[in-house]
C-alpha cells in the first residue's frame, strides 16, 4: 500500500468547502467531483481531507493508488467504495459514432424532403452572403445579426431550421475565412431534437408542409448503437435515397489491463502488418485502384455527361469497397489483441503527408484517405472493446532493427527484406516495422513502469532472430 509523500493535514469540512468555493471561482477545479466527494463523506461520516479530494480529482488517478491513499488516511472502506464509484462516474468518456439508417419515404414524402433540403440550403447560401458581407462568421454573432431578417425572408422555414443553418454556415467558415462559401442545393441538412423525434422504427421530421412520419430500416449493428443517446442528425440524399446519419454517444468500455502490445504497421503494398507476422495484403485492392485510375483518366478525357455519371458511380463503388476492406482488417486486428490481452500500438500519422517523401507512384496511395481510415477504424473498435491504443513516434520505424536497435537506411535491403547491418538480424520488412512499433509502445505506455513482465508476444528477444521467419 502506498503512502502519500506528505501526510495530509486534516481540515475541517467548513474549511474545505470554503476552499472549494474559492477554487471554483478561479475555475481551477471540477465542481461535480468535489461535490460528490463531500456528499460521500457526509454519508459515511469519514473525515475528508485534501489528499483524498485531490486524488479523486485526478483524471488519471489509478485505482490502487487512490485506494492506498485513502485507506492510508484511515478512511472506512465504504468511503473508498464511494470514491471509487465517483471516479468511475465522473470520468466516463464516450466515443462518438455515426449510425446510418435508411429512410423509406413515400413518393410524396420524397418530394417533400427534397424540397425541404433545397430550401434549407438556399437559406444557407443567403446566410453565407450576409456573413461574407458583414465579415461576421461566429455562430452566435451571426445569429444575432441575421436571425430576424432570415425569419422574414424565409417565412416557410421553422425557426430551428434557421438556427441549424446558421450553425452550418458558421461551421463552414471555421476552416478559413478567405473564400466565400456556397452550398450544394441538395447538400445534407442538420436536424436536432426540436425538429426530429424518434418512435420505434419511424422518424418524425420537420418538412416544409409540417411534420412527416417516415419509417426507416437498419441492421443489427445499428440497432444496438441506436440504444445510446442520440445527438445531432443529418439528413443526407445519396443516389436518390434518403439517409439519416445519427451521431450517438457510446460510453467507453472500461480499459482492460494489457500484458503487452500488438504493433500494427499500415502500408501500401501490405495494408496492415502486425507484430505477430499477420499480413493483410493490399495487392488485390491496389490492382483494383490502378484499374479504377486508368478508367478515370480515360473517362475524364472523354468528358461527356454519361462519362461523368459513370465516373461518379465508380468513385462511390471504390470507396465502398475500400471501407469494407478496412472494416474487415480492423475487426481481425482488434479481435487478435482482445484474445491475447494486448493493447494496440499504431504509428502517429498526424502530418505524415508533409513528412514523407514517397515516390511519385506511391504518393497517390499515401494521400488517400484509406490510410487514416484504417487507423480510425482500429481505434474506435478497440475503444469499444476496452483495448488501449498507443500512438508511437513513426520516425524510422522501417529502418530500425527490432533486435539491436541499429537504425540505418540501408538496413532495409529491398521493399520486403530487412537485414540489420549491425547484428545481422533478418526479417520481413513490414513485420520488423510492426515489431518496432510494438516495442515503442512498451516504452511510451504507462504499463511499463508497473514492473509487469512486458513481453510482446511470448518470444524471447535474444532468440528472436531465429524464431522469426524472414
Ligand atoms: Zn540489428
Amino acid at each position: 500500500m502506498r503512502q502519500p509523500r506528505h501526510p495530509p493535514r486534516a481540515t475541517s469540512r467548513r474549511g474545505l468547502e470554503h476552499r472549494e468555493r474559492h477554487e471554483l471561482r478561479r475555475g481551477r477545479r471540477r465542481a461535480p467531483l468535489l461535490e460528490a466527494a463531500i456528499a460521500a463523506s457526509r454519508v459515511t461520516g469519514d473525515p475528508l481531507d485534501r489528499t483524498s479530494v485531490r486524488e479523486v480529482r485526478r483524471p488519471d488517478s489509478d485505482d490502487d493508488r487512490l485506494r492506498g491513499c485513502v485507506a492510508g488516511n484511515g478512511h472506512s472502506s465504504s468511503l473508498i467504495e464511494i470514491l471509487d464509484d465517483i471516479v468511475l462516474k465522473c470520468y466516463v468518456t464516450t466515443v462518438k459514432l455515426v449510425v446510418q439508417v435508411k429512410l423509406q419515404p413515400s413518393t410524396e414524402q420524397m418530394s417533400l424532403l427534397t424540397a425541404t433540403m433545397r430550401r434549407a440550403n438556399e437559406v444557407c447560401d443567403w446566410l453565407s452572403d450576409k456573413a461574407w458581407d458583414a465579415q461576421v462568421f461566429r455562430q452566435f454573432a451571426l445569429h444575432k445579426l441575421v436571425y430576424c431578417d432570415a425569419r422574414a425572408a424565409f417565412p416557410d422555414l421553422s425557426s430551428q431550421m434557421i438556427v441549424r443553418a446558421t450553425a452550418k454556415v458558421a461551421d463552414a467558415y471555421k476552416l478559413d475565412k478567405k473564400t466565400k462559401r456556397s452550398f450544394r442545393p441538395l447538400g445534407s441538412i442538420a436536424y436536432d431534437a426540436r425538429i426530429l423525434s424518434w418512435k420505434n422504427n419511424t422518424a418524425n421530421l420537420w418538412t416544409l408542409s409540417g411534420r412527416q412520419v417516415i419509417p426507416f430500416v437498419y441492421g443489427e449493428h445499428q440497432r444496438v448503437l441506436l440504444e445510446y443517446e442520440r445527438g445531432e442528425t443529418n439528413l443526407v440524399l445519396r443516389n436518390s435515397k434518403f439517409y439519416l446519419f445519427v451521431s450517438v454517444d457510446v460510453p467507453d468500455t472500461e480499459k482492460k489491463t494489457v500484458l503487452g502490445w500488438l504493433g500494427v504497421d499500415v502500408g501500401i503494398v501490405n495494408i496492415a502488418t502486425t507484430s505477430d507476422g499477420d499480413n493483410f495484403s493490399g495487392t488485390h485492392l491496389n490492382n483494383l485502384r490502378a484499374r479504377a485510375n486508368r478508367l478515370r483518366r480515360r473517362l475524364q478525357k472523354k468528358g461527356t455527361k454519361s462519362a461523368k455519371r459513370l465516373l461518379h458511380k465508380r468513385r462511390i463503388k471504390e470507396s465502398r469497397f475500400s471501407t469494407h476492406v478496412n472494416h474487415c482488417i480492423s475487426k481481425q486486428i482488434v479481435a487478435t489483441a482482445e484474445r491475447t490481452s494486448r493493447g494496440i500500438a499504431l504509428e502517429n500519422l498526424d502530418g505524415i503527408r508533409s513528412r514523407t517523401r514517397a515516390s511519385r507512384s506511391q504518393r497517390r496511395v499515401l494521400h488517400s484517405w484509406a490510410f487514416n481510415d484504417l487507423q480510425a477504424k482500429i481505434s474506435y473498435k478497440a475503444t469499444r472493446a476496452g483495448i488501449p491504443i498507443c500512438h508511437v513516434d513513426p520516425r524510422n520505424t522501417s529502418r530500425e532493427c527490432r533486435v539491436c536497435g541499429h537504425t540505418e537506411k540501408a538496413n532495409r535491403k529491398t521493399r520486403d527484406v530487412f537485414a540489420c547491418l549491425s547484428c545481422g538480424h533478418t526479417a520481413d520488412a513490414d513485420v520488423n516495422a510492426a515489431r518496432v512499433i510494438a516495442s515503442r509502445a512498451h516504452v511510451v505506455a504507462p504499463y511499463a513502469d508497473r514492473g509487469e513482465v512486458v513481453v510482446s508476444h511470448g518470444l524471447d528477444l535474444q532468440n528472436s532472430a531465429i524464431l522469426w521467419r524472414s
